[in-house]
């Protein structure tokens, strides 16, 4: 029985007062009629807040991006160990947004997914197709290449210390929402193809939908068979909305 996992990215949005507001009405609204795990996702510098106000709390964090690096001349960037140095269980990797936005390519997520893990970290692997690569009927084989550069480089293994997020690009921040029986069905393709390798793998990993998730839309997503849960953008960024998402588990 895989538990359902509500995950919020905050992007580059908060100030301490926004983080002190959103996530003290998280942690105060949860309640024991949501059997979730919940996680959120800061900007960086909001990691020592997260952490003094989650430690302790049901909600865990995480950061947005790693550099594979250990250490070095990286101006601007945040190592693994670094994270874990502000007590963060996941990260992020290969979130749309890091690939078109910052040329983050298949072979450059799969190094930071390799480099999450060996700092002590658990990758969330997000995946997903554009509109026109769904026109086009490429949805299946561009996840499973997205999947496939994370294999070539880590092996099955590696899965079972990680959760795969499916996030229609389409979806994420239009309000455009795949629907849960498209959604259902890439989910479906994912564990399949993984369970293909290993069977228990398959079949314990969550994999997540992402893509303009909303309270009113949370519980329909999640009563399908292989959607474990949500990774969730700008309903994230309200307490209220996103312990609605909660709710629907
Ligand atoms: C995201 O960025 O991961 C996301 C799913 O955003 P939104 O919920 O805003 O679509």
């Amino acid at each position: 029985m895989r538990k359902i996992m509500v995950a919020g990215n905050w992007k580059m949005h908060g100030s301490m007062s926004m983080v002190e507001t959103l996530l003290g009405g998280v942690i105060d609204g949860l309640d024991d009629t949501m059997p979730v795990d919940v996680a959120v996702f800061p900007p960086a510098p909001y990691l020592p807040q997260v952490q003094a106000m989650a430690n302790g709390s049901r909600v865990a964090w995480g950061g947005q991006t790693l550099n594979p690096n250990e250490q070095g001349a990286y101006t601007g960037e945040v190592s693994g160990a670094m994270l874990v140095d502000f007590g963060c269980r996941y990260v992020l990797v290969g979130h749309s947004e890091r690939r078109t936005l910052f040329g983050e390519s298949d072979a450059d997520v799969a190094e930071r997914f390799e480099a999450a893990q060996r700092d002590g970290l658990v990758p969330v692997l997000c995946i997903g197709e554009t509109q026109a690569q769904r026109e086009a009927g490429e949805t299946e084989a561009v996840v499973a290449a997205q999947i496939d550069a994370v294999l070539d480089r880590c092996g099955i293994a590696a899965f079972d210390q990680a959760l795969v997020a499916y996030e229609p690009v389409w979806a994420i921040g239009t309000g455009l929402t795949a629907t849960p029986e498209q959604a259902q069905d890439v989910h479906a393709f994912i564990r399949d193809k993984l369970s293909a390798l290993d069977g228990r793998i398959g079949g314990q990993i969550r994999i997540l939908y992402g893509g303009s998730v909303k309270s009113s839309n949370a519980a329909d997503l999640f009563a399908r068979d292989d959607i474990d849960g949500a990774l969730v953008g700008g309903a994230s960024l309200t307490a209220g909305d996103f312990l609605g998402i909660c709710r629907g588990a």
